[in-house]
């Protein structure tokens, strides 16, 4: 058995950024940008209107006030998005909606709630400084400079910058292909009838799910029974679709397991079988040479324990799932929570326990175990938001002590 950090480092060491592709919006959640985005041109793009109100010149309101508002001729109206111009003279003003071009010669514009509009005139009941309420142009960006660097995670808002500068797609790392190939005689598709001894397949849904959850978009799924020429049909088919290869049970030390065998016997280098992590002890990891690429194929042999292949996933795949994508930070963070129950164990496993986080009285981070811990119960990692890392020379975590933290974060 090799302990967290080795197999963090053995998989992490076999990875490195996919090439760089060209995307569609629609595509991009989740991606890494390849290249720093450029402003195309200033933004805002032209002086414009931060609210609904009147464009006017300052020295017209010069004492206006409730009781003495100041009377103002409209000369007209600008739209967001209308591209007429207009010039003020004093004693005038026009009307402005949010977004709308400001023309160059009105100096502020006033919100309506400080205007009454009579015929043709409106009434202006606060004075105004120059500037108030126009967004400047170029004020965000100048045209040329750099928005956001390479290697930034595309989240909702990157999107909305990018379609900003008229972007309708970016360069961002290639997504990795992933196949998930379940194993188990007693799997059933949700949806049919159950016989004796049957249970629902689980496992591929919540891996596809925790795909999805970090942006990847395609993927495939294999079945495979637990007979080594079936094991080896689904592998083989995920082979060829796939750079990602996760499997889920069949990786123990069972009569029935084939997963290990039959990945050894289609050539696939053993990086590491069994890690000293709870839940996940027979975690396997194996590389195949592709040709023509640089990067190998990577293959996750994971548990079948419900809990323990998405916990897994969470430690292992996803960080090598996001170097592929391009991430360049893939060190762990953990921060430090006050726990509120003790825990024991036996030391020799990194043992990962499920927990929820709040904060006490006094403002401090505290972490409560929840409950159904074994790793055929799902419930406690559903509603768990972190793990605490229950480190492996340690039998006891006392109730009271800081202990370190991480963050369950699906996205990545
Ligand atoms: P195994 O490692 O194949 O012995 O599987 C360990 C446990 O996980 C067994 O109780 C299996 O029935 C269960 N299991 C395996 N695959 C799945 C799956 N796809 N969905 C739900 N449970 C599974
Ligand atoms: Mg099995």
């Amino acid at each position: 058995m090799i302990t967290y950090q080795e197999a963090l480092r053995k998989i992490l060491e076999q990875v490195a950024p996919l090439p760089q592709t060209r995307l569609k919006l629609d595509s991009l959640l989740g991606s890494f940008l390849s290249q720093p985005v450029i402003a195309k041109f200033a933004l805002p793009r032209f002086d414009n209107s931060a609210v609904d109100g009147f464009g006017l010149l300052c020295s017209d309101l010069e004492g206006a006030s409730a009781a003495k508002p100041a009377q103002l001729q409209l000369i007209g109206e600008v739209k967001a998005g209308s591209p007429d111009e207009f010039k003020l003279s004093t004693g005038t003003a026009l009307k402005i909606l949010t977004g709308a071009r400001v023309p160059s010669s009105v100096e502020a514009v006033v919100m309506k709630e400080y205007c009454e509009e009579h015929y043709g005139f409106v009434h202006v009941s606060r004075s105004a400084s120059p500037g108030d309420n126009i967004r400047r142009v170029g004020a965000e960006f100048k045209a040329g400079d750099q928005v956001l660097p390479a290697g930034v995670r595309v989240n909702p808002p990157v999107i909305g910058l990018l379609a900003n500068f008229g972007y309708s797609s970016f360069t961002a790392h290639t997504k990795p292909r992933v196949a998930i190939v379940t194993t188990g005689d007693e799997l059933i598709q949700p949806g049919h009838q159950l016989a004796q001894g049957q249970i629902y397949d689980s496992n591929s849904y919540a891996l596809q799910a925790a795909l999805a959850s970090l942006g990847i978009d395609e993927w495939f799924i294999h079945h495979a029974r637990d007979t080594k020429k079936s094991t080896k049909q689904a592998f083989n088919f995920a082979m060829e679709q796939a750079d990602v290869i996760i499997s889920s049970g069949g990786v123990s030390v069972g009569d029935h397991d084939y997963v290990k065998l039959t990945l050894e016997e289609m050539g696939v280098q053993t990086e590491f079988w069994r890690i000293a992590v709870k839940p996940g002890k027979p975690v396997y990891f194996g590389t195949l040479e592709q040709p023509r690429r640089k990067q190998k194929k990577l293959i996750f042999g994971l548990p079948g324990n419900p809990v323990s292949v998405l916990v897994t996933f969470n430690e292992f795949v996803k960080p090598a799932l996001m170097k592929l994508m391009g991430n360049s930070d893939d060190q762990p963070k953990h921060l430090s929570a006050i726990l509120t129950k003790s825990l024991r164990k036996q030391a020799g496993r990194l043992d990962l326990v499920r927990g929820v986080l709040n904060v006490n009285e006094k403002g401090q981070m505290i972490v409560h175990p929840t409950l159904g811990q074994e790793s055929h119960m799902l419930s406690g990692l559903a509603l768990a938001d972190c793990l605490i890392h229950f480190n492996s020379e340690l039998e006891l975590l006392s109730e009271g002590s800081n202990v370190p933290v991480e963050i369950l974060n699906w996205n990545g």
